[in-house]
């Protein structure tokens, strides 16, 4: 089987001003010559500042969000062809935050992911159960499902990852076990292959939920994992760094 070429990404959510590229910068000079892509998706108005301060580095700026139109009578959105032409690469969706706090279904996240194709970006769809789901038994149904709800027939033959992030470990310290890790992202495996073939075996499925520098060997290795979604600790560059130089 092809494996997936890891993924790290840092999703700084509403964090960061203009006084944090350096840190950004700092990201890009201390992991070049990782084997893993390195990407971070700072808030829409750094992006193309950001892409300024990165340029000639490895690292891959990326969205957190994007409409499913191009444009129009959308106020306050942003398009995934603004965010390409910002220079962005990649574009975070479904992430949970936007799912409970703005209502997106699956369908509108397929809907995004259709956009962000049509606008050249590499799609990182989230997925993940909520602890009441887990503790009811439902996690593998629920994120296979959303897996199959969120995952637009087009993205066959095209760059994109999916984002394992069970919502009770996101900003809270804890994660699931390497075990519990390990069935969901086999799960999700099995479901990519059944959705699109093997040529979905280069699609790297990331786990995002707490990943510091101190979990981040066991997780990146545990089966499966093709990389993570790294939220608090990708703000600062220690950390982030310390995440990347775990692989
Ligand atoms: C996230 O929100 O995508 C995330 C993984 O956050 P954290 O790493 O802070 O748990």
């Amino acid at each position: 089987m092809v494996q997936p070429t890891p993924l790290i990404a840092g999703n700084w959510k509403m964090n960061g001003l203009r006084a944090s590229l350096p840190e950004a910068r700092a990201i890009a000079d201390g992991c070049a010559g990782s084997r893993a892509r390195v990407a971070i998706c700072p808030p829409s108005l750094l992006i193309h500042e950001m892409c300024e301060e990165l340029a000639g580095t490895s690292v891959l700026v990326g969205g957190q969000d994007a409409h499913w139109e191009t444009s129009g009578a959308f106020t306050g959105e942003i398009s995934a062809q603004m965010l390409a032409d910002a220079g962005a690469r990649l574009v975070i969706l479904g992430h949970s935050e936007r799912r409970a706090g703005c209502g997106e279904t699956d369908a509108i996240v397929a809907r995004k992911a259709q956009a962000a194709l049509a606008a050249g970006l590499e799609p990182i769809v989230c997925v993940g159960e909520t602890l009441e789901q887990r503790q009811a038994g439902e996690a593998l149904a629920v994120v296979t499902g959303q897996v199959r709800g969120s995952l637009p027939a087009e993205l066959a033959g095209r760059a994109f990852s999916v984002a394992y992030e069970p919502v009770w470990a996101i900003g809270t310290g804890l994660t699931p076990t390497t075990a519990e890790i390990e069935e969901m992202h086999r799960a999700i495996r099995a479901t990519l292959t059944e959705l699109f073939g093997p040529a979905s075996d280069t699609a790297p499925i990331l786990y995002g939920g707490s990943v510091k520098p101190a979990n981040a060997a066991e997780i990146l290795y545990a089966a499966e994992v093709g990389g993570a979604l790294v939220g608090g600790a990708s703000l600062k560059a220690d950390d982030f760094l310390g995440i990347i130089r775990a692989l």
